[in-house]
């Protein structure tokens, strides 16, 4: 486990190939304090100590970038951020990447507004919002390169929030735990039927955690039907099948 921010440098380059410069670095510090403080005075994340964070937040997050190696998207729309996972660490990675942090939760994006001004990123915009909506709002439908979810819905409801998001030619990802496969697999159909297309799971491994996780990256290859993302909370009452 990552006990110093070396160690943290040195898993994201043999895990995910990625070269950390002294202010990401830097970045990633101020966050994890930030993170640290804020979880003492309000619930933002079960995860609260500092290896934890490190691995099963920063680093976890950086996996994302196994599904595009050296093409990282130019947009991405981060839904059920919660404390910023993974959209933060990723905007960290990759400062020119446009980035929407979305939750339904206030004080969840009012924590992502602070660290992304204590960091200074730019092109970052914070939302209390649902999938849902945003999904139906020309301003945001089908406007990204990709469309990231951890920890937020099944795959069959994480479809229909995620895939209305990303533009024909971008991708959906969803950072999943051990029932990935099964997921994706009873999804298969639903996703056809949003515009997506599964590309393949990619096995993903931490640093002294035994679950397995895996990337689920869906290729948009046609437009989704207007009908869908259904009225708020339907998804999830009601999901497709
Ligand atoms: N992605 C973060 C992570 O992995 O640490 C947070 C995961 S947390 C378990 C799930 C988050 O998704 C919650 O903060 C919740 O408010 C948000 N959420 C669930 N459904 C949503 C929706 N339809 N639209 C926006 N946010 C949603």
């Amino acid at each position: 486990m990552p006990a110093f921010m070396e160690d943290l440098v040195r898993y994201a380059a043999s895990l995910f190939d990625l070269t950390l410069s002294a202010r990401q670095v830097e970045a990633l510090r101020i966050y994890e304090q930030e993170l640290l403080e804020w979880n003492e005075r309000m619930n933002l994340t079960a995860i609260r100590d500092v290896p934890g964070i490190r691995v099963k937040h920063f680093l976890d997050s950086f996996s994302c970038a196994l599904a595009w190696r050296d093409n990282p998207p130019a947009s991405l729309i981060d839904i059920g951020t919660g404390a910023g996972f993974p959209g933060i660490p990723l905007k960290i990675l990759y400062p020119s990447m446009r980035l929407t942090l979305v939750d339904s939760v206030g004080k969840k994006v009012d924590f992502c507004r602070h660290v992304v001004q204590k960091l200074g990123l730019d092109r970052v915009e914070a939302l209390q919002a649902r999938a849902e909506e945003l999904g139906q709002n020309p301003q945001y439908r089908e406007k990204y390169d990709c469309a990231v979810a951890r920890a937020v819905a099944q795959m069959n409801i994480l479809a229909e929030y995620l895939l209305p998001l990303v533009r024909v030619g971008g991708i959906m990802l969803a950072q999943k735990g051990e029932s990935g496969p099964s997921e994706t697999h009873t999804a298969e159909g639903v996703i056809r039927l949003l515009g997506g297309n599964v590309r393949k799971l990619i096995p993903v491994e931490l640093p002294g955690v035994v679950e397995e996780r895996f990337l689920v990256v869906v290729d948009k290859v046609a437009v989704t039907p207007s009908a869908y993302p259904r009225r708020v909370g339907v998804p999830a009452k009601s999901p497709l099948d």
